[in-house]
């Protein structure tokens, strides 16, 4: 019977069906109602909040003591939502918890299931509804693949992968409306703002001299830059004084110029090959199978090569470190009877949106010697570490350069 009413829905209504659409449309407006005078409440006490922070520094212990205690309630808050999902109730009609404020209770429930975070970024849910945020999704993705096994919701252990969780916009939006404290000031800001603010506008903002590049080691807050900068004693320091500086200085820029020297140098070089591939995920089969990435064969050079890698040197339970890198070498996989002086680099390529640095490896290969050393692929942190561990093979280039002797 429900079926056959759902369905003579769509066609236009006639009497019957309009009947039934009427009340839950203004239903619905009821509904509206309430939420739009909700987010208005919740829309001013931030912004008499903001005005509050701003004015003053009196004001500021205030809104400090007002966000304390959210941050210490939200884990439970999340349990308790997740042990008993009819709670939701108790948002209308607060038993305990009725002069929480709204905005620390939403906390509570917007923020990522593993971290406690409020998501920055993307935010994923299991197929039971479970949040986490794109660090922490990714990183379960890396521990199953590091483990051997299918990664699973820390809420509710069913199985997640890149096709079963989603994202949820909804809630990515409502968390960045939602005000949260500055790491250096303690004022609030709606979640979307904290990052500029804390890098661009924040007057505690940590801050270096001016005159860093002449030595001097200063770091205050961003509102005593100048007072310092007026009484800096480096400006009047004698060059044979912050000499040691600039030469510090001058060594990096060096170093820089030297790598970007020896890129030209081996782009005039006779025969280069670069090979676009995908390292895939094995395991070892000793008695604790280790995770290792491995190429197919590619050619190069009139001969056949595999490249390697392997997360923090083969360590033996790489899942229960955060810090994580991964190294990679080139093994030749034909026999040579002259030796080869071979650069290369691994870079992003087209298929790829790996963050990598540039790195250039060297090593000779002969008929005694055909695996390069391991050598760091320069990855700018280990959560893009995981996002690579996470995806179902790592696309790079390879880059090689043969020195003819
Ligand atoms: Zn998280
Ligand atoms: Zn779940
Ligand atoms: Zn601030
Ligand atoms: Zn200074």
């Amino acid at each position: 019977m429900a079926d056959v009413e759902s369905s003579s829905a769509v066609q236009p209504p006639s009497s019957t069906t309009s009947g039934h659409i009427i009340p839950l449309l203004a239903a619905a407006e009821i509904l509206n109602d309430n939420n739009a005078a909700q987010q208005a409440t919740a829309s001013t006490s931030n912004l008499s909040q903001q005005n509050s922070g701003s004015n003053n520094s009196s004001s500021t212990t205030t809104s400090m003591t007002v966000t304390t205690t959210p941050n210490v309630d939200e884990p439970p808050a999340k349990k308790q939502m997740l042990d008993h999902p009819s709670t939701s109730s108790s948002l209308s009609v607060p038993p305990s918890a009725a002069y929480e404020k709204l905005e620390s209770r939403l906390g509570g429930i917007l923020c990522c299931a593993v971290c406690l975070d409020l998501p920055k970024t993307a935010m994923y849910q299991c197929q039971m509804g479970h949040l986490m945020c794109a660090a922490c999704f990714t990183h379960l993705l890396a521990d199953g693949r590091l483990r051997d096994q299918i990664a699973t919701c820390p809420n509710c252990r069913v199985e997640i992968s890149k096709s079963t969780a989603s994202r949820n916009l909804a809630v990515e939006k409502a968390a960045s409306e939602l005000p949260s404290e500055c790491q250096f000031c303690s004022k609030e800001f709606p979640y979307k703002s904290l990052d500029r603010h804390e890098q661009h506008e924040c007057f505690e903002r940590p801050t270096n001299c001016k005159y860093s590049r002449i030595g001097c080691q200063w770091r205050g807050p961003n509102h005593e830059t100048s007072e310092h900068e007026l009484n800096c004693l480096h400006p009047n320091k004698s060059g044979y004084d912050v000499m040691a500086a600039l030469e510090a200085h001058d060594a990096k820029i060096k170093e820089e110029k030297k790598m970007f020297n020896t890129l030209i140098d081996l782009l005039s070089y006779e025969k280069i090959i670069f090979n676009d591939l995908q390292m895939k995920p094995y395991r070892t089969d000793e008695y604790v199978h280790k995770l290792f990435y491995e190429t197919a064969r590619f050619s190069a050079f009139n001969h056949q090569w595999v490249v390697k890698a392997r997360i923090n040197n083969s360590q033996r339970d790489p899942h229960q470190s955060n810090e994580r890198n991964i190294t990679y070498q080139l093994i030749l996989k034909t026999k040579t009877t002259t030796p080869m002086s071979i650069h290369f680099f691994a870079l992003k390529g087209p298929f790829s949106d790996m963050k990598v640095g540039t790195q250039i490896c060297k090593h000779d290969f002969t008929e005694q010697s055909t695996e390069s050393d391991y050598y760091v692929l320069p990855l700018p942190d280990s959560n893009e570490c995981n996002r690579l561990l996470s995806n179902k093979g790592i696309n790079f280039r390879l880059l090689m350069f043969l020195l003819n002797k």
